[in-house]
């Protein structure tokens, strides 16, 4: 009571609303920050790749919840100060670790144009629908899809693999799951297909679907790390005889640890004839259809049921961007689809419309994230998204032929795509001493900020890992790798000596 009886307090200057007090400085302070963002991207070559925060720097992000507001140029100073100069590095010519894309101005101007327009692209009549359904019937021929598959645009590849396994599930347990929910005596027999080379996030996806990871039967990989449909094959017809359900076979187009592609079109032939769902994990190499070089590997991924793609990994989207596309439209929609009363659909007016892209996934509320990917397919074309993954694929083969050349160098994979797995080992060495060796070099280059590489192991053997899916990278960067690299194993074994 007491509270409610209050004069009401006088207004601050400014908290009439959330938007600038004064317009024209504001616009003035958002040219700066374009000049400025430009410049950043356009020098990225001259800053360090990553450097470790000073101390100063990491107590500075320790303060409390702001109460009071501050001035915008304040807060601008702080984000060039403090976070600017301390970047992942991926944006950077000499980034190939883990996998991700580089990034674009075009991208990075569609996203900041989808927060000023703040459409939710949960549903509805307007203008941003049509951007991503246009995306995803780009997508729908870009896979060579028929015209009536469906989909959407999602975080990235692990939520595209999430709802494509959640769409697989539900079609093929054979009674309505989503009513009944897991029966113990369904669940715990359903079984998932992969190589051992499969991404992790599918695992997690049938962890948090309730079919355990159990449910994932990891089948061994042939020499070029693809999986080994025999064996996959032997698997299937055992299980089967031992009353368990298969459902579903992921096939990877594009592994993490060696850019390896499965045999799509035999993991056809064998879901065509045992009826599973094949899901097809392309986060890496779904996209790489549009490079001539990879046609002929991923042949057969248009006979998948689902595909999950990664528009921020090999097309260079900034984060974050996947996508899934369902083959079935009905079996996605009916995965997803719950209209209470709130959400309704007119017949006119904004909340019209069929296809609600929230009847297709797990969320309502939905960023604009077709427009980074609309305008910059726009500007750029297909084709020369297909240059930059061929110019990828020719960097790892050169790349590759550096390390034959060298004595001192080991590849220790073969070359899948643009990945090129190998190790420092100048002979006479046992593992474990290479395997120190290396992780030391490894981060010897990140802390000289020479380059970040990525890792891995394979077997017990710990590699340098060069996932070169950078539109920036030169065959001079490639050359410089390997320089640092020899030089670097070359001073550690001094010190040894
Ligand atoms: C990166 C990756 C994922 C996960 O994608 P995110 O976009 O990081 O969520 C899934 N599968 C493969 C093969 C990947 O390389």
């Amino acid at each position: 009571m007491e509270e409610m009886n209050r004069e009401p307090e006088k207004v601050e200057q400014g908290s009439e609303s959330l938007d600038p007090l004064d317009w024209e400085s504001m616009k003035s302070l958002l040219h700066i920050m374009v000049d400025d963002a430009i410049d950043y991207v356009a020098n990225v070559r001259d800053r360090k790749i990553w450097q470790e925060m000073p101390d100063h720097v990491q107590a500075y992000f320790d303060t409390t919840l702001p109460e009071r507001p501050s001035d915008i140029t304040q807060v601008y100073r702080e984000l060039k100060e403090k976070i600017l100069p301390y970047p992942m590095g991926n944006i950077h010519p000499r980034f190939w670790a883990w996998y991700m894309g580089s990034g674009t101005i075009t991208g990075a101007i569609g996203d900041f144009w989808a927060s000023i327009m703040n459409p939710n692209l949960g549903g509805g009549n307007h203008a941003p629908h049509k951007v991503e359904e246009q995306i995803i019937s780009w997508m729908i021929d870009m896979i060579q899809f028929p015209k009536s598959a469906s989909g959407l645009l999602v975080s990235g590849g692990s939520m595209a693999n999430f709802t494509g396994l959640l769409v697989a599930r539900n079609a093929k347990a054979g009674y309505d799951v989503r009513t009944e929910g897991l029966k113990d005596n369904v669940a715990n027999r359903m079984r998932v297909y992969s190589s051992t080379e499969v991404h992790s996030s599918n695992q997690k996806a049938l962890e948090i679907m309730g079919l355990g990871a159990k449910s994932l039967c990891k089948i061994p990989v042939l020499d070029d790390y693809t999986i080994d449909v025999t064996r996959l094959q032997e698997q299937i017809c055992k299980d089967k005889v031992a009353g368990l359900l298969p459902f579903c076979i992921i096939g990877t187009a594009g592994t993490i640890n060696t850019g390896a592609i499965d045999d799509l079109n035999a993991l056809a032939d064998i879901c065509e004839r045992e009826d599973l769902w094949l899901h097809v994990d392309g986060a890496i190499g779904a996209v790489a259809v549009l490079s001539d070089r990879v046609k002929r590997p991923l042949r057969g991924m248009e006979k998948a049921d689902s595909v999950a793609l990664d528009l921020h990994k090999w097309m260079h989207m900034p984060f974050e961007a996947g996508c899934i596309i369902v083959k079935h439209q009905d079996a996605h929609k009916n995965t997803f689809s719950l209209i209470p009363e709130y959400l309704a659909k007119n017949t006119r007016g904004v909340a019209s419309g069929e296809n609600w892209f929230s009847e297709y996934g797990l969320q309502l509320s939905r960023r604009f994230r077709a427009l980074k990917v609309w305008m910059s397919l726009k500007e750029h074309g297909t084709i020369r998204f297909g240059d930059m993954i061929s110019k990828n694929i020719d960097q790892a083969q050169y790349l590759g032929r550096l390390i034959r050349a060298n004595a001192k160098l080991e590849l220790l994979a073969p070359i899948g795509l643009d990945i090129v797995c190998f190790r420092y080992n100048p002979g006479k060495l046992k593992d474990e001493l290479l395997n120190d060796l290396n992780k030391e070099i490894k981060l010897q280059l990140e802390e000289e900020a020479i380059a970040v590489p990525g890792y891995t192991t394979l077997g017990d053997v710990y590699c340098i890992r060069i996932a070169i899916a950078n539109h920036r990278t030169t065959l001079q960067d490639l050359n410089e790798l390997i320089f640092h690299v020899v030089r670097l194993g070359d001073n550690l074994i001094r010190a040894q000596a």
